[in-house]
């Protein structure tokens, strides 16, 4: 794409999934494109709506059980939406958002939901709720360290070929690995999909992870921003001057 052209970015259902401000990763995605002098355009998509299926990007955020169940429903019901997640648009899934896009999801009474089938992991309750912060390594070159705090109960297992989007350093995260190693996993990252625990909103805590969405869909070279306040937030969560909660 041109600098000219309007990246549009999908808000999905703030309504329902938006228990912890995840709904900031799009001002996020928007401002950061602006400063570059590149327009952009924020579409909220809310549970009343028929979803817009031309968005470059989509954002999928947090949410309890019942929400994201319901969510779950509405995007199968919306099959178009579904494809354009699948194969073309690029998505950001967080916590519950990243849930719905698998196989199943079983609650804490044992019963399953089938997800969205699109990526292939399947997630159950754990033995006890992970709340707190959380630093990872992510797999994508040039990111470096993620950070963000989860509150969640929800252990997600990968298929064998999924990969994740990095390897925890404190936290909990999927609350899985590979097996190899005693390192978990942090959220799962495909061609199209990032998806993540982190809340935060994390791309206001990840700029390096806003980024790379942002070249992936615009292909265009962005120039560093230099925000010093930001970075000296980020420098206080790396390492680990903050509160913990739980
Ligand atoms: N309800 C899900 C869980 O507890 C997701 C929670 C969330 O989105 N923070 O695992």
């Amino acid at each position: 794409m041109s600098a000219e052209s309007t990246v549009t970015i999908g808000l999905l259902l703030p309504d329902v999934l938006g228990t912890y401000s995840d709904a900031g990763n799009a001002t996020i995605l928007a401002q950061r494109l602006r400063w570059r002098g590149i327009p952009a355009e924020v579409r909220t998509i809310t549970a009343r709506d028929v979803p817009a299926t031309g968005c470059a990007v989509y954002l999928l955020g947090g949410g309890e059980d019942t929400a994201q169940q319901f969510a779950s429903d509405w995007l199968r019901r919306h099959d178009q939406l579904r494809r354009v997640l699948e194969t073309s648009a690029v998505t950001l899934a967080v916590c519950a958002g990243l849930q719905i896009l698998g196989r199943t999801m079983t609650d804490a009474g044992g019963h399953h939901y089938p997800g969205l089938d699109l990526l292939d992991i399947t997630t159950a309750p754990g033995r006890r709720r992970a709340v707190g912060e959380v630093i990872a390594t992510c797999a994508l070159p040039g990111v470096g360290s993620l950070t963000g705090f989860e509150n969640h109960r929800g252990v997600t297992t990968l298929g064998p070929g999924t990969a994740p989007l990095g390897r925890v350093v404190t936290g909990t995260g999927n609350g899985t690995g590979d097996g190899t190693t005693t390192c978990r996993n942090e959220g799962v990252l495909t061609d199209h999909i990032i998806g993540t625990y982190l809340h935060g909103p994390v791309l206001a805590r990840n700029p390096a992870l806003a980024d790379h969405i942002l070249h992936k869909v615009t292909g265009l070279a962005l120039p560093p921003l230099q925000l010093p306040d930001q970075a000296a937030l980020r420098d206080t969560y790396l390492r680990g001057r903050f509160s913990r909660c739980g």
